[in-house]
């Protein structure tokens, strides 16, 4: 007997009504990211170890403990991308794709960390990402918090909180860093041995510990917002209004600096209101503006989030919404019969054709069971062709929810199965049908 074999630990597969949600997840991401004149960019699963350690930082939970690095056969390291951000960076340095005026780019697909699996937590998991290049401005960030409430939007799930921080410039992190480690270098016992490395080299990275002693620590500690710079603070201030213009309602929480390095100014969280915990947030993202200049790039600034997809795809199951748009109608051919046969395969080319979607049966079984056939594959319109028929020219043109039949003949046989379907496509739509 040969082994059974599972899918690696952490991962999922995805079929029938889950394949086809995530699919309508990523169209209704997409379709609002091009309203928002966003352009698609796809770039490797896998890059230079090196990008992800430089963009994300070292001393973050990601790159020091959650990558998969592996040698290639050259003795190259590579990583599968933990992000999606570095790749589109190196991608945009390396194509020069900024050249006059900003680039906004989308982005989807699969992401892998080395992380101890749980509901809402995998070591490959899909993200929707979008990245704007070259705008300075904190309209720019209101626009991509914007747009990614429009997604949310899109998906019916309008109450989604934003949440968001500042966690400034290189200088006002110098300054907080110093208070911070002020405050906790008495407390250096209850933290935990990362965040005591963290103390001296990276103390923003402190605030994004997930160990519970650590966080306890935490009590009283300043707040990043009391240490902005002037521009830094002068451009929170600006997004805030714009967020109010905007009508985007949101919390500030100054301890939110996600589990990056990259971010300077705007950090923000898009939650599940009413649901506490690690895994509650959709998506998130912030402004990177020194990023493609630590890349070797030219000075860029940049703005971007990602969102989880199987994390909407559960809060979707959750509040009863499913995403998926109302099938297109599908024609199903059943035939008896060497002549039948034959008849249904070029009438299923030339439906096709017509950009109807149509299926045959191809296991030569009786009308019974192609019909079952056609019931499970939710057919709204069944042909039912024997050699009889054909003989006479003519096909019973079956309504599967009706369950009416008529015969038609085979001639205008395409005219009267699009005119059918256009009246029960109406019809579905709940539009009204004129006699
Ligand atoms: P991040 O790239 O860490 O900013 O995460 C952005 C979003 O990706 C999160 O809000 C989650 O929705 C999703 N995400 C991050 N890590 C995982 C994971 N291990 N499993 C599933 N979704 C994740």
């Amino acid at each position: 007997m040969s082994a059974r074999f599972t899918a690696p630990r952490g991962t999922n597969d995805f079929s029938g009504p889950r394949a086809r949600r995530m699919l309508a997840v990523l169209d209704t991401a997409r379709r609002a990211a091009e309203r928002f004149g966003y352009d698609p960019v796809d770039t490797p699963i896998f890059e230079a170890s090196e990008v992800f350690a430089r963009s994300i930082g070292e001393d973050t939970d990601i790159v020091s403990k959650e990558m998969y690095t592996f040698q290639d056969r050259k003795g190259r390291s590579l990583t599968l991308r933990p992000e999606g951000t570095a790749g589109v960076v190196r991608a945009l340095i390396e194509g020069n794709l900024v050249t006059s005026g900003p680039a906004r780019l989308y982005y989807w697909g699969p992401m892998f960390r080395y992380e101890r699996p749980q509901a809402g937590r995998y070591r490959q998991f899909f993200q929707f990402g979008v990245e704007a290049f070259g705008e300075a401005g904190a309209t720019a960030d209101a626009q991509t918090i914007h747009l990614l409430r429009e997604i949310g939007r899109g998906l019916g799930l309008s109450d989604l909180s934003v949440v968001i921080n500042s966690v400034g410039c290189p200088g006002c992190r110098r300054d907080y860093g110093a208070r911070l480690v002020q405050t906790l270098r008495p407390r250096a016992s209850d933290l935990c041995p990362d965040c005591l490395g963290r103390l001296e080299r990276n103390p923003l990275r402190i605030l994004d510990c997930k160990v519970v002693r650590c966080q306890e620590a935490h009590v009283g500690i300043p707040s990043i917002l009391d240490a902005l710079c002037a521009p830094c603070r002068a451009h929170h201030d600006a997004l805030l209004g714009h967020l109010s213009d905007l009508a985007i309602p949101y919390t500030q929480d100054p301890r939110l600096v996600r589990g990056l390095d990259y971010y300077t100014r705007t950090a923000f969280e898009v939650r599940i209101p009413g649901h506490e915990g690690a895994q509650n947030a959709l998506g998130g993202g912030g402004r990177y503006d020194l990023l493609v200049e630590h890349l070797g790039g030219r000075p860029t600034p940049a703005i971007g989030f990602a969102i989880g997809v199987e994390r909407i795809l559960a809060l979707l199951e959750q509040v009863g919404i499913d995403p998926i748009p109302l099938g297109a109608p599908r024609v199903y051919i059943a035939s008896v019969g060497v002549r039948a046969r034959a008849r249904a395969l070029v009438l299923a080319s030339a439906l096709r054709s017509e950009g109807v979607a149509c299926t045959l049966d191809g296991s030569d079984g009786g009308f019974g069971r192609q019909l079952r056939s056609a019931h499970r594959e939710g057919a709204t319109l069944a042909l039912i062709m024997g050699d009889d028929e054909v003989g006479r020219d003519t096909v019973a043109l079956k309504n599967m929810a009706a369950g009416t039949q008529e015969e038609t003949p085979l001639g205008t046989i395409v005219e009267a199965i699009q005119a059918r379907l256009a009246v029960l496509g109406a019809a579905a739509r709940g539009e009204g049908t004129h006699a």
